[in-house]
């Protein structure tokens, strides 16, 4: 059966990471199968070896974490933690509103919707630390940067406004939306961090 990967679905970019995970999948030739489907429950999260937290909006996706009774059930996720746009604003330890209880997995301080009206969205080719094959086409969509990380924080990737992409541990967050492109490399780096 292999291992699970869970998307978490109340909210935002889930069947695009649910198809990005398969095709990284694809690409890495699994040799034990994993299976990727949306989650909504915490014994369906704790069933999990690896969890995505997609991009969305950030205010209603921690108002809805609260509804579902899911906040400790994600914070305390045994397994890897891989978080787009929304998501980083999710595992920070410190955001910049107060309608957000964030989760805390990852040390950084994240400032939402950190570019102004002209670039709320853009692309731009990144040089992300360890993707040797070359620049990854990042699509930024009303994007956060992190303007902070504590020890422990590895960052990733940097522009001009901050930090926009970092590993703690099993855990990634990217500002940007690798799951709306159609290269996986960041998918696949996550799930071989985690042995798979
Ligand atoms: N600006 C959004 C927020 O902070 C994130 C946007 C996105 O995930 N594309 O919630």
């Amino acid at each position: 059966m292999g291992v699970k990967i869970g998307v978490l679905a109340l909210q935002g970019n889930v069947s695009e990471h649910i198809d990005a995970f398969e095709h990284a999948l694809e690409r890495m030739g699994q040799v034990s199968p994993c299976s990727v489907f949306p989650v909504k429950k915490a014994p369906e999260i704790s069933g999990c070896g690896a969890l995505a937290i997609p991009g969305g909006e950030s205010t209603t996706i921690s108002r809805l974490i609260e509804k579902n009774h899911l906040y400790d059930p994600i914070r305390n996720f045994s397994g890897g933690i891989f978080a787009t746009c929304a998501g980083m604003v999710l595992m920070a330890t410190r955001v910049d509103d107060p309608r957000i209880r964030p989760l805390g997995l990852i040390d950084i301080t994240v400032d939402r919707n950190a570019f102004g009206r002209q670039k709320e969205s853009f692309e731009t080719d990144l040089q992300i630390h360890g993707l040797d094959e070359g620049p990854f086409h990042a699509i930024f969509i009303r994007a956060p940067v992190a303007t902070g990380t504590g020890t422990g924080v590895h960052v990733l990737a940097r522009i001009k406004q901050g930090i926009v992409a970092v590993e703690q541990g099993k855990h990634m967050a990217l500002a940007f939306h690798p799951e709306l492109g159609s290269d996986t490399r960041l998918h696949e780096r996550f799930l071989k961090k985690l042995g798979m």
